[in-house]
C-alpha cells in the first residue's frame, strides 16, 4: 500500500501552494474533458479539497514495476495483472444475454465461455513472459456467492403483484421476478463482487476485462436472426459520468478516488497500447459512440473511449475492458463458428483462429506498455 498525498506530488520544498493550483488545474481539465465533459460538475466537485486530499494505491505505475526490473530478467518481472473474462456464460448465458445462434446446427455463441479460454491463453503467455497473472473468474460459473433466492425480496420489490392478479397473470409474475433475481445475482452483485475481489483481495497492478461486442438485432420481418454487416473494435476506461450519475453519492465518490489516484493516465496508456495492438491484429476499423454516454479521449488513440460503466468505475487500480469484434456481424459470427468447431473437433486451433488472435493482441498489448526497453 503506497499513501501519498496529491500535493506532494508535484511539489519541492516550498512550492506547495503554486503545486496545488496547477493540480486544481489538472483535476478540472481532467473532468471537463474525460470525467465529465457533458456534466456540470463543478457544483458537486470542489477543486481545492480534492488538490490536497490524501489518496492510497495499492498498485505500481509501469515506471515503478519497469524501473525495479533487472535488465537480464524476463520481460515482464514484477509486474501482477489480474484478467477478468467477462460475463458467466454456461447455465448463465441465457439470462445474460449473451447466448445465441442464428441458424439450426449452429454453436451457440457465449460470450463468457469465449472469453474465458482467452484469458486462459492470456495468462500461459503472460506467464511465460514472467508476468504473474490472476483471474477474476475460472468457470462458468458466477463469482458472487450469494445464490439468486438471496435477490427475491429485492426483485418482488421492483416488480409487485398486480392487484386482482388472475392465476396466468401470477405465474408470468412468478417467472418475471424469478428472472430478475438471476439477473441481480449474477449480473450486477457479480459485478460488484469482482470489483471487491480486484480491490481487496487480488490487488494487482492492472486489470483487463475481456468482452467481444455485439450490436442489436435488426428489426423487420425476418424469419430468424439476421447478422450484420458492421464489424469494429474498441477498449473502455473510466469516464464521461452524466449528471444523474454524478448526483449519485457512492458514483461520485468512486469518480474522485479514479480522479485522484493516478489510475486515470496509467490506463488510458494501457488502453492505447491494447487498443493499438487489437486494431492491428484485427485489421478492424474503430467502433464509434454518438450518444453522449462516451467520450473519445485522444484524436490518435481511435479506439480509446471513456464509459462509466460499474466495473470500470469501482476498481481501483488501472482497469481497461476490450471489446473486439462484432460477434453477430457476418465476418465474426463465421469466424466464431470455425473456433467452436475446431474445438468440438478436439483440433489444434490455426494461427487465424478468433481467439488464439485475440489473445495474441491483448499479450502485445501488455508488453507495448509494460516491456522494459533497457536502451533497444
Ligand atoms: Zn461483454
Amino acid at each position: 500500500m503506497v499513501r501519498l498525498f496529491l500535493c506532494g506530488l508535484l511539489v519541492f520544498g516550498g512550492a506547495c501552494l503554486r503545486a496545488e493550483t496547477l493540480k486544481s488545474e489538472a483535476l478540472a481539465y481532467a473532468l471537463s474533458t474525460r470525467y465529465a465533459p457533458n456534466a456540470n460538475w463543478a457544483s458537486v466537485v470542489e477543486l481545492e479539497a480534492l488538490a490536497d486530499r490524501e489518496v492510497s494505491r495499492y498498485w505500481r505505475p509501469a515506471a515503478t514495476i519497469q524501473s525495479a526490473r533487472a535488465e537480464d530478467a524476463l520481460p515482464l518481472v514484477g509486474l501482477h495483472l489480474a484478467i477478468d473474462p467477462g460475463h458467466i456464460g454456461g447455465r448463465w448465458a441465457a439470462y445474460e444475454w449473451r447466448d445465441f445462434a442464428v441458424a439450426e446446427g449452429d454453436f451457440r455463441v457465449r460470450e463468457g465461455e469465449l472469453v474465458l479460454e482467452v484469458a486462459q491463453r492470456v495468462r500461459a503467455q503472460l506467464q511465460a513472459l514472467g508476468a504473474k497473472v490472476t483471474l477474476v473468474r475460472e468457470t462458468y460459473e458466477p463469482v458472487n456467492p450469494k445464490p439468486p433466492t438471496d435477490y427475491l425480496e429485492r426483485a418482488l420489490a421492483e416488480l409487485p403483484l398486480p392487484k386482482g392478479a388472475s392465476l396466468a397473470e401470477l405465474l408470468d409474475h412468478g417467472h418475471a421476478v424469478q428472472f430478475r433475481a438471476i439477473q441481480m445475482a449474477i449480473i450486477e452483485a457479480e459485478l460488484v463482487e469482482r470489483a471487491r475481489l480486484v480491490n481487496e483481495v487480488i490487488q494487482p497492478d492492472a486489470l483487463i476485462s475481456l468482452h467481444i461486442n455485439a450490436a442489436p438485432w435488426p428489426e423487420g420481418e425476418a424469419p430468424r436472426l439476421q447478422l450484420v454487416d458492421s464489424n469494429h473494435v474498441h477498449v473502455l476506461i473510466f469516464g464521461c459520468l452524466s449528471d444523474k450519475e454524478l448526483s449519485s453519492p457512492r458514483q461520485q465518490a468512486s469518480m474522485l478516488t479514479k480522479l485522484t489516484n493516478g489510475s486515470g493516465e496509467e490506463e488510458r496508456l494501457l488502453g492505447r497500447a491494447l487498443g493499438a495492438a487489437l486494431a492491428e491484429t484485427t485489421t478492424l476499423p474503430p467502433s464509434k459512440y454518438w450518444g453522449t454516454n462516451a467520450v473519445l479521449l485522444d484524436p490518435d488513440a481511435s479506439t480509446v473511449w471513456a464509459r462509466n460503466l460499474l466495473l470500470l468505475r469501482m476498481v481501483e487500480c488501472p482497469t481497461v475492458l476490450l471489446e473486439p469484434h462484432v460477434a453477430n456481424s457476418k465476418v465474426a459470427y463465421a469466424r466464431i463458428q470455425k473456433a467452436l468447431a475446431t474445438r468440438a473437433e478436439g483440433a489444434k486451433p490455426d494461427s487465424d483462429d478468433i481467439l488464439v488472435e485475440y489473445a495474441d493482441a491483448v499479450v502485445a498489448g501488455v508488453l507495448g506498455r509494460y516491456r522494459s526497453d533497457f536502451g533497444e
